[in-house]
Order: C-alpha cells, then sequence, then structure tokens
C-alpha cells in the first residue's frame, strides 16, 4: 500500500440520530428498530440510536425512550445517543441506555443557536451529567462540533457538521490531537457539504484515526447552518475501504439494502454515490471483458 494508512476502522451509524433528526417524515419506532437491526446485521458494532433532547424541540426523537425499551440487543454491539443535560442522562438510565454523548460547539454561535447556553456554560453542566450517568453505569462519551470551521466566527481551537473541513487541515489538526491527547479515544464525524467528506476520512486515517461517524445513505442536515448537507454516507466509506483493503467489519451490501430501505421511507432521494452508481465491481462483473476494455481505450 503506497499510502501509510492505518489497517482497520469502526464506524458509528450514525444514521437513526444525525440522520433523522431534521427529517420532515417522523419514524415510528417499529421503523426505527427495523432500521436499527439491518443496521446490525450489516455488521456495525457501534450505533447512535437517538437522542434525549426536549420532544418539543427535536420531535423526531421524541420515541428514542421508546426505541431503547424495545432493542433487540446483540452482545457486542455498542447502542449510543446524545444528551444534552441531567434530564437526558435520566431518561437514558430509565429505559436502558448505556452509553451517552455529550455534545459541545467550539463556536459560540453555534453552541447558542443549538443549546442556548455558551460553550462553557455547556462544559460546566457536563460535571453533572458525568456524576449522574457514572452513578448509574453509564458510561460517557463526548463531542466537539464546528471543530473543523464554523460559519460563524474563527475562535476554532472533532465534528464537522459546517462541512468546511479539508484534507490537510484534518491530517494536522488529528496528529496534533493525538500528540497532545494520547489518552483520548477520537472519533471523526464529517458531512459532505462541499464533497469533502470521503477525502476527509482518508487523511484522517492517514494520521492514523481509526473511529469514524457515517449515516446510511448519506442522511442528515444542521438546521443552523447555512446549505448543510447530510453526513458522509455509510456505503461510500465502506466500499472506499473495500476496495483500498482497510477493514471495517461491515457487510456492503447488507449496509445498501438498509440505505436504500431507509431513502423508501423518507421518499426523497440523499448524496450517496454508491446508491447512485453501484459498486465498482458489480460494474466489472456486469459488463463483457471486451465490452469493459473499449471503454476504457476510448
Ligand atoms: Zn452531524
Amino acid at each position: 500500500m503506497p499510502l501509510n494508512l492505518v489497517e482497520e476502522i469502526k464506524i458509528c451509524e450514525v444514521g437513526p440520530r444525525d440522520g433523522l433528526q431534521n427529517e420532515k417524515r417522523i419514524l415510528t419506532t417499529e421503523e426505527k428498530l427495523v432500521l436499527i437491526e439491518g443496521v446490525v446485521q450489516a455488521g456495525f458494532s457501534v450505533i447512535e440510536v437517538g437522542s434525549f433532547m426536549s420532544p418539543k424541540a427535536v420531535p423526531q426523537m421524541a420515541n428514542t425512550d421508546e426505541v431503547f425499551q424495545n432493542l433487540k440487543r446483540k452482545e457486542g454491539v455498542e447502542y449510543r445517543a446524545l444528551v444534552a443535560n441531567l434530564k437526558g442522562v435520566e431518561r437514558a438510565a430509565a429505559c436502558g441506555c448505556k452509553k451517552v454523548k455529550l455534545n459541545v460547539s467550539a463556536s459560540k454561535a453555534h453552541n447558542l443557536a443549538n443549546l442556548n447556553r455558551t460553550p462553557a456554560e455547556t462544559v460546566e453542566g457536563f460535571y453533572g451529567c458525568m456524576d449522574a450517568a457514572r452513578s448509574v453505569g453509564i458510561e460517557v462519551s463526548g463531542s466537539i462540533s464546528m471543530a473543523f470551521g464554523s460559519p460563524w466566527d474563527r475562535e476554532i481551537p472533532l465534528s464537522d457538521a459546517s462541512g468546511q473541513a479539508y484534507p490537510t487541515q484534518v491530517y494536522q489538526i488529528c496528529t496534533d490531537m493525538a500528540k497532545t491527547y494520547p489518552q483520548v479515544a477520537w472519533w471523526l464525524h464529517f458531512h459532505n457539504t462541499r464533497g469533502l467528506g470521503i477525502a476527509n476520512i482518508m487523511a484522517g486515517m492517514q494520521a492514523g484515526f481509526t473511529r469514524y461517524d457515517s449515516a446510511c445513505a448519506g442522511v442528515g442536515g444542521c438546521p443552523f447552518v447555512p446549505g448543510a448537507a447530510g453526513n458522509v454516507a455509510t456505503e461510500d466509506v465502506v466500499h472506499m475501504c473495500d476496495e483500498i483493503g482497510i477493514k471495517t467489519g461491515v457487510d456492503l451490501d447488507q449496509a445498501m439494502k438498509v440505505s436504500r430501505q431507509l431513502i423508501q421511507l423518507l421518499n426523497h432521494g440523499t448524496d450517496s454515490y454508491l446508491l447512485r452508481a453501484g459498486k465498482s465491481s458489480d460494474l466489472i462483473s456486469e459488463l463483457p471483458t471486451g465490452q469493459l476494455r473499449n471503454q476504457t481505450l476510448k
């Protein structure tokens, strides 16, 4: 392999949460359970199932408690949820959610729009959430939005919800972060707003990062970011990894099946390249050898 890449990565499927939280059509508990079951069957070991936010603010996630209560849990799979405050931790504990994620934005303006608090106030609130979660055996992780750029301000100090990250910057930031905080298990989260999601994942892998978020069919977006597009599509990431020989543990055909089902449910197209063009390997097997050669020579 000419590039200095990692051998294996872990992908967290964030479609059920990040992907669905801005959709007009609200999926029922049953529909979400089928989607999550499909994701598990495809081989994912980390899934972001939903969030415990105010049902008024995010009605798409109002049934997260019910989804957790009815999950058919598979051993070795981590089902996590996003929380914003103590109330969220309490809801997580009550429905059997064992892993929560706290989020703060590196951008003050984005944090105010999203959580109605400054980043410092949000981080201050983390202590109470951490204590409450630990006391009931819930594992906690954290995430930083707008870590690679913000459309509002330039106070940027690893989620790229605004789609402003670019590969050389990702490589540099990841390399610096890994050196400064070697004890942290970093996840990278890219949206494909400007078509750089996959290139950014490549840059992350070159920097030695092995954990990535993606969403089936590339669903998602952020209501506060101008022109925001979906998350980088899971099948596009798995396909790239298959092509370059990086293990993901995910069955691409099964992942594509789940993505197609989701698109049908939502009743609109997405930016997934794989769903539009199919796998490279399918193309080769579909064409007779001569025909393929002629096309290449043109
Ligand atoms: Zn996102």
